[in-house]
């Protein structure tokens, strides 16, 4: 039996980043895409505009409202189409937010007062619009639990992978210290005559011209370099983590179904 295997690279809340050995281009592709579309995220949804005397349209500022990642606590919130409201809205599947703000003043994230203690902008200082002397904005609305698969909004992470580069020197090297400079990843070193291709090489490809095809760069799918990125209150781990369940979940129902058959 051949297992996977994992190297981490890179890691912090916002971005997770591994090598996995022993598996397929399919399995990080299913995973880029259950982390990018399935994953649910707290985002506001609707928003009611009663007094706007700045510059910006409406429409801009509901857009601007929509993208602001929030920070909640996942067990909190039912899917609208699963709660008890039957999606008409509640506390358990939606919070609501106040802003108002008299100017001179610049509107930021934190300047949007949501009714449930547990749910704040994951970053404060975002701008969402400027006021001048006099000017008024006041507006309220509704954030819900959604998917990226939906809107935007509700995508949890950017996720991404490439294959893991393999470096075969084919041909005669005339110039090492152009193929170390020319490469903009600075992913190429020299221990003597062999050469080293460290992780951070993107396929790009420049140091094989530089060589004059001296060098070729091989992979074939089966190592892959794969990134999370998280867009959203959730940590990229968590997120990673939440879509491994989501798997083993389809996997579930897909045996149960099975066995009807
Ligand atoms: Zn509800």
């Amino acid at each position: 039996m051949i297992f996977l295997e994992i190297k981490i690279l890179k890691k912090n809340d916002r971005e997770l980043e591994f090598i996995i050995t022993n598996t397929t281009p399919q399995f990080a592709n299913v995973l880029r895409r259950t982390a990018t579309e399935e994953i649910p995220i707290l985002a506001i949804d609707t928003v009611d505009i009663y007094e706007n005397d700045s510059i910006f349209y409406d429409e801009v500022i509901a857009h601007r409202l929509g993208l602001i990642p929030l920070v909640f606590k996942q067990d909190q919130f039912n899917l609208p189409s699963e709660c008890k409201c039957n999606g008409a809205g509640c506390p358990l599947c939606q919070v609501v937010f106040v802003i108002d703000k008299k100017g001179p003043c610049t509107v930021y994230s934190k300047d949007i007062k949501f009714n449930n203690p547990d749910v704040s902008v994951l970053y404060p200082d975002m701008p969402i619009l400027e006021l001048e002397e006099g000017q008024k904005f006041k507006a309220e609305g509704t954030a819900k639990i959604g998917f990226g698969i939906n809107h935007a909004k509700w995508q949890a992470a950017k996720a991404y992978y490439r294959y893991y580069p393999e470096i075969k020197v084919i041909g005669k090297i005339k110039d090492k210290e152009n193929i170390i400079k020319i490469c903009p990843k600075k992913a190429i070193s020299f221990k003597g005559d062999e050469l080293v291709l460290s992780d951070s090489c993107n396929l790009c490809g420049e140091c094989i011209s530089a060589s004059n095809n001296a060098l070729k760069i091989t992979s074939d799918g089966s190592k892959i370099i794969f990134t999370i990125e998280s867009i959203s209150g959730l940590t990229a781990k968590e997120i990673i983590k939440e879509s491994i369940s989501k798997l083993k979940e389809q996997a579930k129902e897909f045996e149960k179904a099975l066995e009807k058959v």
